[in-house]
């Protein structure tokens, strides 16, 4: 199975050329499932000589992971962008190529001056124009799309003769009320839409629910001096869960009885310290509410309390001092199933201390060490990791909603706000259950034509 990419292209008669655009060019899965991508999932097997250009709807590796290999098969055209995907897109694919591509760094060096080369950033809300020669036409532009930073749905005017069709690709869309981001609004008009369906079956608890629910996980830890361990890593979540963490001290650091001030935050997490500077540098694409906390003198991603844990060294060093400190604490690590990364490292030191609380805010896959833990954790079971059985006598918890990725509410909303309904609706990205169950809902509320492409 490979990652989202879509082409749209345009067909004139018989003598003109053809031409198009890629949506996306992802890989599934990142390193974040602790599985490595197979060649057959790398490999471009679609003809690409009229592919005029790539448009990246966000830096996730689903959507961007492909990009290193579509260059070797020989893509020349420009890679558009909205302007923080642009700083972020060479980070995020210098990773992926150390992980999965190679580890010669003159070879990376060059492939990412590549990819440097081709990025064209566009502002959002800005026409920009692919295709204008002859018969046809393609124009473009980007939307917030509220998912992660940089994220965008793409508008598409295509026009072949007379012919002319606006075609709208989501991307993966934010919820409302997230964290950091302006929340997505619907199209002004759309013909033919294509959109994900992630959560196409469920919605999330709110906001308000489940920062309340963060807070008493936190509260546990001030009571009695434990660690909570977030197994989580990725673009989006982990700057979420930061942001709302500093929000919940920032609160209640003036209640009597809990020391708010005394909680630390460790990010232990290479990747994750470089792309929270950059989501810091990038203050301009926030949205208003967390704008107007940097204006009070608020700092949501660099607070006083927090350590960003870079080298290998001093993670080793972290985690036994914190397995034998009394010292209330928070850990963000990778992987978020628990299936590789620093967090194992963490949870085979403090599993067995009922100080200590693990709190899930993802999704867990049947035979990962997370699931385990989730499920027998509660019930004073054990989990094997590294070939070795650790009891579980921590607590152990799980909030939903810091996904970055719209509920079935949420994603009728979007539809529902375009004034005219659309006349095609694609749905796609998420499992069947999750296609099948918005379609129904789409087709029951907005009486447009809804197809499952294979
Ligand atoms: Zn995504």
């Amino acid at each position: 199975m490979t990652g989202s990419c879509h082409e749209l292209s345009l067909k004139p008669g018989a003598e003109g050329s053809r031409h198009g655009i890629l949506i996306d060019c992802g890989l599934f899965q990142g390193r974040d499932e602790g599985r490595e991508a197979s060649a057959a999932d790398l490999t471009i097997d679609f003809p690409i000589d009229h592919i005029r250009a790539l448009v990246v709807t966000h830096v996730h590796i689903d959507h961007v992971g492909r990009i290193p290999y579509l260059l070797a098969a020989g893509f020349e055209g420009p890679i558009i962008c909205s302007e923080p995907s642009a700083v972020m897109l060479p980070e995020i694919l210098e990773d992926a190529l150390k992980i999965g591509f190679t580890r010669n760094r003159d070879l990376i060096e060059r492939v990412l001056g590549l990819i440097r080369g081709r990025v064209v950033p566009v502002p959002y809300g800005q026409w920009y124009s692919v295709v204008g020669e002859g018969e046809c036409s393609l124009s473009l532009r980007l939307q917030q799309a509220g998912h992660i930073l940089g994220s965008a749905y793409v508008e598409c005017d295509a026009r072949v003769g007379d012919v002319e069709e606006r075609i709208v690709f989501s991307g993966d869309l934010g919820a409302p009320h997230s964290p950091l981001l302006p929340e997505p609004e619907s199209p002004e008009r759309v013909d033919r839409l294509v959109i994900e369906s992630t959560y196409g079956d469920r919605d999330h608890e709110d906001r308000e629910t489940r920062r309340d629910r963060l807070r008493a996980v936190l509260e546990n830890a001030l009571a009695d001096g434990g660690t909570v361990l977030i197994p989580a890593f990725s673009i989006g979540r982990t700057q979420e869960l930061l942001y709302e963490i500093e929000g919940i001290i920032a609160d209640f650091a003036a209640d009597p009885g809990i020391d708010w001030k005394s909680l630390e935050i460790v990010v232990d997490s290479p990747l994750a310290a470089n792309f929270t500077r950059i989501y810091r540098d990038l203050k301009p694409f926030w949205d208003t509410e967390a704008r107007e906390l940097i204006r009070s003198g608020r700092h949501p991603l660099s607070f006083e309390q927090l350590t960003v844990i870079d080298s290998h060294e001093d993670h080793l060093n972290a985690v036994e001092y914190l397995a034998k400190s009394r010292r209330p604490c928070v850990v963000l690590a990778g992987s978020g199933m628990c299936a590789g990364g620093r967090v194992v490292n963490y949870l085979k030191a403090m599993l067995d201390d009922e100080r200590n609380d693990v709190l899930f805010v993802g999704y867990q896959a049947a035979g990962t060490p997370g699931r385990d833990i989730l499920a027998y954790g509660p019930r004073g079971g054990w989990v094997e990791l590294d070939g070795e059985r650790y009891d579980i006598r921590a607590r152990v918890h799980q909030v939903g909603g810091y996904s970055a990725h719209a509920g079935q509410r949420d994603l009728l909303r979007f539809v529902e706000g375009i004034p005219e309904a659309p006349g095609e609706i694609r749905v796609v990205h998420g499992d069947s259950g999750a296609k099948l169950a918005f379609r129904g809902l789409l087709e029951a509320r907005v009486g447009s034509r809804v197809l499952i492409p294979e």
